[in-house]
């Protein structure tokens, strides 16, 4: 549901599994000092990123056919106070890694995390609010589908401070949210951004295009009805066919590359011209609303993941850290219980830092600062300076010395933007 899952992992990534945590590391002033001591290829931050709280909830109604996330029917019911016990001792274990460092963000997702009852919410955010220190304007996302929503319990969802919602909302159309599997219809849908209007001042809607036999029109229509409702946020996604999903073995029939083009422009156009300021591959925000969660991750900010599946990725004066917990929700609390919910723990080599930082940090169209590849990486800039000159020269990418960002060509083949940095 939300792209910001995609983007801990390398095609080159060889976690280390079965490792335990590691002991505390605070980050000290003597970091200079303690250089000459360093393992040859440490590396030397010189400040923590902001550090995010991202939180899995892993039951949707249905799992439907086009999604490749850690989801799993409810059928029946789910073992609420179960997991929610599983969230806070895996927190609890997780908190060496973290100690005096205040989270900047959380995200609530899933799944379909609003399928969680209004005191099984608050008990979670009053386990955070315990174990954690929150920064004063922290935002607090929950994602929410359609299908979920009574007035009620969103209404008690604020109060337990929640302050953004992100609603699965897909598509206005009820033939394409039927092509697409979803349990809500458009009536539903336009009922649940009403809700969220009601109780919350910041909210995302997700609508997906180039749907199964979607027209242009459809589309225009689908953005248009989006717009009517002035969502601070839109996450305007090209539906894409992921391997293991259903849609991958009994593919619809999707609007053909000129025709997805055409949606995919006119998308572009039309948000611009209502005043949405695109600043992602797929995020879009009026002045100022931008997602500060989402944009930790692409600034290869710091986060710590718990609930099944969760991804890690924690900083240190000279290294970086990244975890996966165990996918199977089952799996998952027993691993807990047994006091070791990671299942794959690896650091970051020297060499991956590059294209690790880019990886992200490309997908924001107005690029990144140079001293923020150095703060985030511990290396210098000069460390990726071929691939830079060579993305440059192809015209894929623009740089000076206050900026360094893809140009539009560069968003256009972003992933051969991108891969020339693995190369590096
Ligand atoms: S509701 Fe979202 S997370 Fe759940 S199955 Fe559908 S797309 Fe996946």
């Amino acid at each position: 549901m939300i792209p910001i899952k995609l983007v801990g992992s390398t095609a080159k990534s060889a976690a280390k599994p079965g490792a335990s945590p590691a002991p505390q590391e605070g980050i000290s002033g003597a970091a200079g000092a303690a250089l000459k001591y360093l393992q040859p290829g440490a590396l030397n931050l010189t400040a923590l990123p902001p550090l995010s709280l991202y939180i899995h909830f892993p039951w949707c109604v249905k799992k439907c056919p086009y999604c490749d996330f850690n989801s799993h029917e409810v059928r029946g019911s789910f073992p609420e106070e179960q997991y929610l016990a599983a969230l806070r001792l895996d927190l609890e274990m997780a908190l060496p890694l973290i100690w005096g460092r205040k989270i900047h963000t959380i995200f609530i997702g899933g799944g379909t995390p609003s399928l969680m009852s209004a005191a099984g919410l608050d008990r979670l955010m009053s386990d955070v609010r315990t174990l954690l220190p929150l920064e004063p304007d922290c935002e607090i996302t929950m994602e929410a589908n359609p299908g979920t929503f009574e007035t009620e319990k969103f209404k008690s969802y604020r109060a337990s401070g929640i302050n953004r919602l992100s609603i699965g909302i897909q598509s206005f159309n009820g033939r394409h949210l039927q092509a697409l599997g979803r349990i809500h219809d458009d009536n539903e849908a336009r009922r649940a951004v009403d809700i969220a209007q009601t109780h919350f001042d910041n909210f995302n809607l997700d609508l997906m295009y180039a749907l199964p036999s979607q027209t242009l029109d459809e589309a225009r229509q689908d953005l248009e009805t989006a717009l009517a409702f002035a969502p601070p946020h839109l996450s305007l996604y090209h539906l894409t066919l992921e391997p293991n999903t259903l849609f991958a073995k009994y593919p619809p029939a999707l609007p053909d590359d000129d025709e997805s083009a055409d949606i995919a422009d006119m998308v572009a156009e039309r948000s611009a011209q209502a005043g949405y300021g695109r600043y992602e591959v797929s995020a879009y925000a009026q002045p100022g609303r931008r997602a500060r969660h989402n944009l930790n991750y692409w600034e290869f900010g710091d986060y710590i993941g718990i609930g099944a599946g969760a991804h890690s990725k924690i900083s240190f004066p000279h290294r970086v850290l990244r975890q996966a917990r165990y996918k199977q929700p089952k799996a998952y609390m027993e691993a807990v219980q047994a006091g070791a919910p990671v299942q794959e723990e690896r650091e970051l080599a020297r060499e991956e830092m590059g294209f690790e930082f880019m990886l992200n940090t490309l997908r924001l169209t107005g690029g990144f600062a140079p001293n923020l590849f150095a703060e985030r990486t511990g290396l210098a800039i000069n460390a990726i300076d071929k691939a830079l000159n060579a993305a440059e020269a192809k015209g894929l990418l623009y740089r000076d010395h206050q900026i360094i960002r893809p140009t539009q060509l560069g968003q256009h083949f972003l992933n051969d933007l991108q891969q020339m940095f693995l190369e590096d």
